[in-house]
């Protein structure tokens, strides 16, 4: 591999590279290798050789050594899905382990959390952990993680990643960031004293809504190891073709964050002036409750928006409306994506824990991407009006 990925290059120069000049060929694209397995003469172990791609494939390793850069981690593993990449974390743990969870988060989080792993005798507790007396107050217990979604999805809400790692060493617990919304690109968790990133990389990281694919990236090779095993041995490693995709969008990472956060930002001041919008959810707003957190912690605040209309009874039909911006699920993206969270991704969470976090019927998500921002409020402003 490469030797072009190293740190001293600045961050949209190594983004750009991709993988360098990856062999001898000189080839400048990480080649698919989809050989299923290795020949080996000699019946040595050589640790550094290819053996079964359910243990490594090049393409693969040429992934995750590129996210770990990013994350300013040790190294990464890259699975099938960002669930693939929550489930092999989840393996660190056994039955009894008291995990405290951000209360605002994706559903099908919840859903492995609560139905999966909850079944395994795991206990997780679910705090407000943009509320750092919240954090103090569940980690009075025995805690043996701390797992943030910050932004957290659909509300947004930024936790203090840096303060919360303390309260996690004083633990001995681990702290675990989903690092979905912002890529590394705008926050880097471990530099902050996250113990374990993960991503859906379906998201930012490649950026197409083409490919399903998760990383999980650690501070230290003895976790990494931990969760190699995992993943070899369960079987969710992410296919030579994947990872390829993968790779080739993040090579545009940097451009495609930074119009896509242009726009993000231009429609949450538009949306404001839309006689049925209610209120409107934007880190990057000054009004937003962690407004200063964010940007002390963040380098950017990403192209998630969240806004809530007047009349709830109208957003089935609101929905319905639009025209140019896709009615989908996921996030992250080139085209722009808007979703009925209380409706659809948010359900498998109790009615009750959404109404604790303000996920109304009247609540929209918005994943913000390249399109000519005219295009986009003119879109809104009919499907709204
Ligand atoms: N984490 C966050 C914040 C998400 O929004 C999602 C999916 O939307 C996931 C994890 C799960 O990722 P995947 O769909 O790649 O399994």
């Amino acid at each position: 591999m490469s030797e072009d990925n190293c740190l001293s290059l600045r961050e949209n120069t190594i983004i750009a590279r991709g993988s360098g000049v990856f062999d001898e060929t000189g080839s400048i694209s990480v080649p698919v290798y989809r050989s299923a397995t290795y020949v080996h003469k000699t019946n040595d172990h050589d640790p550094s050789a290819f053996y079964y791609s359910r243990c490594d494939t090049p393409t693969r390793r040429a992934l995750e050594k590129q996210v770990a850069a990013l994350e300013h981690g040790v190294d990464a593993v890259a699975v099938t899905s960002g669930l693939a990449a929550m489930d092999a974390v989840l393996k660190l743990f056994v039955p009894g382990d008291r995990i405290i969870v951000s209360s605002d988060l994706y559903g099908g989080s919840y859903r492995l959390f609560d139905q999966i792993y909850g079944k395994y005798g795991l206990n997780f507790v679910f705090v407000d952990t943009w509320d750092l007396d919240a954090v103090k107050e569940a980690a009075k217990e025995e805690v043996k993680a701390i797992y943030l979604e910050t932004p957290s999805n659909p509300m947004l809400r930024v936790s203090d990643i840096g303060a919360i790692s303390e309260i996690a060493r004083q633990k001995d617990a681990l702290l675990i960031v989903d690092n979905t919304f912002l890529s590394p690109l705008y926050q880097k968790p471990i530099e902050l004293g996250a113990d374990i990133v993960v991503h859906s990389a379906t998201k930012y990281l490649s950026g197409h809504h083409d490919v399903l694919a998760g990383v999980i990236v650690t501070a230290t090779a003895e976790l990494r190891e931990k969760l190699y095993f995992y993943v070899y041995a369960t079987g969710s490693p992410l296919s030579p073709d994947d990872c390829w995709l993968t790779l080739r969008g993040i090579e545009t990472l940097s451009v495609r964050l930074q119009r896509q956060q242009e726009n993000a930002k231009a429609l949450s001041e538009f949306l404001k002036t839309l006689p049925n919008v209610a209120k409107v959810i934007y880190p990057g707003d000054e009004e937003h409750p962690d407004h200063k957190l964010a940007k002390r912690q963040q380098t950017g605040f990403g192209s998630m928006i969240s806004f809530e209309v007047k009349d709830f009874s109208k957003a089935p039909s609101y929905f319905e409306k639009f025209n140019l911006i896709y009615q989908a699920g996921s996030l992250g993206g080139v085209q722009s994506l808007i979703s009925l969270p209380n409706y659809s991704l948010q359900c498998p969470i109790p009615a009750e824990q959404r109404k604790h976090t303000g996920v109304t019927d009247g609540l929209f998500r918005l994943s913000v991407g390249i399109e000519d921002v005219e295009d986009l409020k003119e879109d809104l402003r009919q499907a709204l009006s």
